[in-house]
């Protein structure tokens, strides 16, 4: 005999689909979204319709947004010859939080790691390459400290050295391995100023 209904089964498969979600808590989660009032229900499964149709790459710098252009990239106050290069729309908001960059973005969606089998192709790096056949004077590698997030620095170093384009990676300070979204902002400012060229 089932123990379960096929749609409870359905439910809890698809759940544990999402990352960090084991079976136990896939199974917990269905649980409770069964025993939640049905307008719950709905108005949770119309937010993920709607933020999937209309959730999109920011076409300059590839974070996400729901506009063509990002409000980042569309305001006036931003300084486009500055460019940030983060692994993910996380770390731009991490960026943001402390209030004091003024530059722009690109992020990356990830970065090289040899181990995952990610290769510079299946992240936003040609994309990189062409903006910067744009009017920059300067772009700041603030991808992670761990291994991935060095590997992904030094092969933006080398692709962007011949353009003449100065090229800076933020501070160490960081720790190694540390993630940039759980980083105090202190610590992210003094990681910007003391950026050292590539
Ligand atoms: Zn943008």
């Amino acid at each position: 005999m089932e123990l379960f209904s096929e749609q409870v089964n359905r439910l809890v498969e698809e759940l544990g689909r999402l990352p960090g979600i084991g079976s136990k808590s896939a199974q917990r989660l269905a649980y409770h979204i069964i025993n939640m009032p049905a307008d719950q229900v709905k108005s949770l499964s119309e937010s993920i319709m709607t933020a999937k149709e209309n959730v999109r790459y920011c076409k300059e710098c590839y974070t996400l947004t729901d506009k063509e252009v990002c409000p980042i990239c569309a305001s006036q106050n931003r300084d486009k010859k500055t460019i940030m290069v983060v692994e993910t729309p996380r770390d731009l908001a991490a960026y943001e939080r402390t209030g004091k960059y003024t530059g722009v973005y690109h992020v990356l969606h990830g970065a090289i790691s040899p181990k995952l089998g990610v290769s510079q192709d299946d992240i936003k790096l040609k994309e990189l390459i062409v903006r910067l056949r744009g009017d920059v004077d300067e772009l700041i590698v603030a991808t992670n400290s761990g291994v991935e997030g060095e590997i992904t620095a030094m092969y933006i170093s080398k692709l962007v050295k011949p353009t003449g384009i100065k090229v800076s990676r933020i501070a160490s300070g960081i720790p190694v391995g540390g993630d940039l979204e759980c980083i105090d902002e202190v610590t992210l400012l003094r990681a910007l100023e003391g950026r050292v060229d590539l």
